[in-house]
């Protein structure tokens, strides 16, 4: 067994563990889950700071952005991308295949995206139904100020959709304060439950827009719209994934629980970003650092790839490479969630230097 130090999934506690071996009901016929299902969502809703109701997808974090572009998108819609990340340009995949036209916003990937510079082209490209925003963009660590983003698109009545699921509950998040109409979070980050739901909370106005569609939301499973009466009607358009939610609430109350939880990431990536940088590593970004992870440059004439198999072979540590652009290019740590712990993280790094003090021993 690895110690899992990746951005996600991340490790698990063993409580949220147990909580997905309790006996399982029918979750479609019983009541009691029902109730339970909608506190779990009321919880997600509470920890984001928000009025807005949450749903539980039955499918990883990414179903989570699909099932916002999906819902909201109809043909020819007009839809602002953000793009300083690859999630955030991936996003335009899911506006098209649901017949939107991504209009992309780039800025550089190795900082935030700048409120300033931001707004002033709002004031000439304004036209859009929505915008879709990335919190943390874990390929390249990238941490945007979405909640200051979101209020200047709604200056011009453009909704706001935000990927922050490698960001939530190890950043602060305030939907209702940043007037965030869908959020979408997954279970395997900093909330530290394994892989497989996501959540959405959904603003009225979102959910509106989604009522009101000339055109039918193309999709059944990406379909948030089903899930709005559910209560009401005691009736999941699927089966959901009991076990899988029992562990989500388990994670949701140890977040709850724990009232130094951002202090702590704050404090380890501060650590971790200045050790690596007393190593002689350089970070990949100049500003706009998640306290959720760190994503660290691989050095001159040395391979990600063997970064990463000595961390694994000789120290018993995951942590990750990256993907798309970023691929071979960078190493990153995880320190959020479970993984955001003293001891995790300096084991993490004392083994790294350790791994590039002898890979650079080994380079001419
Ligand atoms: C992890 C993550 C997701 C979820 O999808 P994966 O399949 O786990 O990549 C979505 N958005 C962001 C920014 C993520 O970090």
């Amino acid at each position: 067994m690895y110690k899992i130090m990746t951005p996600g999934p991340t490790q698990v506690r063993e409580n949220v563990r147990s909580a997905r071996s309790l006996p399982c009901t029918n979750p479609d016929l019983d009541p009691d889950f029902y109730d339970f299902y909608k506190e779990t969502c009321g919880l997600i809703s509470e920890l984001l700071e928000t009025e807005h109701p949450a749903y539980i997808l039955d499918g990883e974090g990414i179903l989570g952005l699909e099932a916002a572009c999906a819902s909201l998108t109809e043909p020819g819609d007009r839809v602002l991308v953000v793009d300083n990340g690859v999630y955030g340009k991936g996003f335009a995949d899911f506006v098209t295949m649901y017949g939107g036209v991504p209009e992309f916003y780039e800025s550089p990937y190795t900082k935030a995206v700048d409120v300033e510079v931001f707004r002033e082209y709002l004031k000439e490209h304004h036209d859009f139904k929505y915008a879709t925003l990335v919190h943390c963009d874990t390929p390249s660590g990238v941490l945007n100020p979405v909640e200051e983003l979101s209020l200047a698109l709604h200056e011009y009545g453009i909704m706001t959709v935000v990927d922050s699921v490698s960001a939530m509950f190890g950043e602060p998040l305030r939907v209702d304060a940043g007037k965030i109409d869908i959020v979408c979070g997954g279970s395997q980050k900093a909330l530290s439950a394994p892989p497989g739901l996501s959540f959405v909370t959904v603003s009225p106005a979102a959910m509106k827009a989604m009522e009101s569609r000339k055109t039918p939301i193309a999709s059944f499973y990406a379909n948030i719209l089903v899930f709005r009466d559910y209560y009401k009607n005691q009736w999941f358009p699927y089966t959901m994934p009991i076990s899988d939610i029992y562990g989500l609430r388990a994670a949701l109350e140890n977040v709850r629980a724990d009232e130094d939880r951002l202090r702590r990431h704050r404090e380890l990536a501060g650590l971790t970003r200045r050790t690596v940088q007393e190593m002689g590593l350089s970070l990949y970004l100049e500003d706009g650092f998640s306290s959720t992870v760190t994503v660290i440059r691989v050095p001159e004439g040395m391979e990600a790839a063997r970064i990463l198999e000595a961390m694994k072979k000789e120290h018993g540590i995951m942590i990750a490479g990256s993907f798309d652009v970023l691929a071979g290019q960078v190493i990153r740590i995880g320190h959020m969630g479970e993984n955001a712990n003293q001891k995790d993280v300096k084991e993490t790094l004392d083994a790294l230097r350790a791994v590039i003090r002898k890979l650079r021993e080994e380079t001419p």
